[in-house]
């Protein structure tokens, strides 16, 4: 089969979890696994990391908690957009899930929801995101299950900023004022950035995704995902000819052009195009031509030996998602998120 194969190191990821509930000290470290985990597969990752102990998940949506319940043994799962509708809040009352309510009008929602369980609140500490306004905190509710205040930082992959300490000071004094009617809530600030932070913006819980999947800012994270191809086709052409669309390539002198069965409907960027390295046995291999929904060509002119069938490095040991998202003018979470439906998909343990 021609395809390309994305090989996805469970334990690699649980190997990051580890060093990240190390450096969060006493408190504890929960999984976003949203998006499909980052593009690596939610109940694959997720199970691998409730085996090696982690117990509570975060989700955007109630869609990807309620997949994710019936995936685990005993988790917390918390919702992050919260509750839109009834039917939301019906849903996640039934699958046993935690909404984080985002506004008053979501409280309203999930209080009325009858049985109603336990939920987070979210505060807006200077995100201007989701939460609940500081003028919004004094009406909050008695007899709503809050388990988790929690905020989100904007600027936690710059250490230096001035909004990580403006958003400290806020949560601190926001979840103070909440602190009699929620009296059970844990308190939860940090991402993988604010976990990076320090010992300051831990609180109760840091709530860690793209350092689990070796992205950047956690730099000392090992590589979770690998991509490789084989070549699907290799054509000889001469100087002056163009390839690929646009003919945005021409060939300089006579050339060996490889084609590769992935394009950006498979999370390569179209913004790589003539603008990226791959690897084939360890060297350089330049990506030419314009990327297309399922091709991209690369100039084999110097690897005479490539043959059909070879295999090419895209992501691996030569290149980390962070190289090649800042290839594609982007951030790793995008590369990992984008990665295609289409490959064959490898867990390992190693
Ligand atoms: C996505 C998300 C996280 C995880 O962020 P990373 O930067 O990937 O660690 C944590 N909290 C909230 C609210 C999020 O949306």
């Amino acid at each position: 089969m021609t395809q390309p194969i994305l090989t996805i190191n469970t334990g690699a990821a649980c190997a990051n979890w580890r060093a990240l509930d190390v450096l969060s000290g006493t408190a504890e470290t929960a999984a976003a696994v949203k998006a499909n985990g980052y593009g690596c597969g939610a109940v694959e990752i997720s199970r691998a990391l409730e085996a090696a102990g982690c117990r509570t998940f975060f989700v955007a949506t109630v869609e990807e908690g309620v997949s994710l319940r019936t995936a685990l043994r005993d988790p917390v799962i918390y919702i992050l957009n919260g509750v839109a509708d009834r039917e939301d809040a019906a849903a996640c009352l039934a699958s046993g899930l935690r909404p984080c309510l985002n506004h008053p009008g979501q409280i309203e929602t999930w209080q009325g929801q009858t049985g109603h369980t336990a939920c987070a609140l979210q505060l807006d500490s200077g995100m201007s995101r989701l939460g609940l306004q500081p003028s919004e905190l004094e009406k909050v509710p008695g007899g709503i299950d809050v388990r988790l205040v929690m905020s989100h930082l904007a600027c936690a992959d710059e250490p230096g900023h001035e909004a990580n300490a403006f958003q400290y000071e806020n949560f601190v004094c926001y979840a103070d004022v909440l602190k009699d009617r929620v009296p059970e809530a844990l308190r939860s600030l940090a991402a993988t950035g604010g976990t990076l932070l320090g010992q300051a913006y831990h609180f109760d819980l840091v709530r860690c995704g793209v350092g689990l999947y070796g992205g950047a800012p956690y730099m000392q994270a090992r590589p979770v995902v690998s991509l490789e191809t084989p070549i699907l086709q290799i054509r000889d052409i001469p100087a002056g000819q163009g390839v690929g669309y646009g003919w945005s390539w021409t060939a300089k002198r006579p050339s060996r052009i490889g084609i590769l069965p992935l394009g950006y409907a498979d999370g390569m960027h179209r913004a790589l195009s003539n603008n990226a390295t791959l690897y084939i046995c360890g060297k350089p291999l330049p990506l030419i031509g314009r990327v297309s929904m399922d091709l991209i060509t690369v100039d084999l002119t110097e690897h005479p030996q490539a043959q059909v069938g070879h295999m090419v490095e895209i992501l691996g040991p030569n290149q980390s998602v962070d190289d090649l998202a800042t290839a594609a003018g982007t951030i790793g979470y995008e590369i990992l998120t984008s990665l295609g439906q289409r490959y064959t998909k490898r867990y390992t343990q190693d």
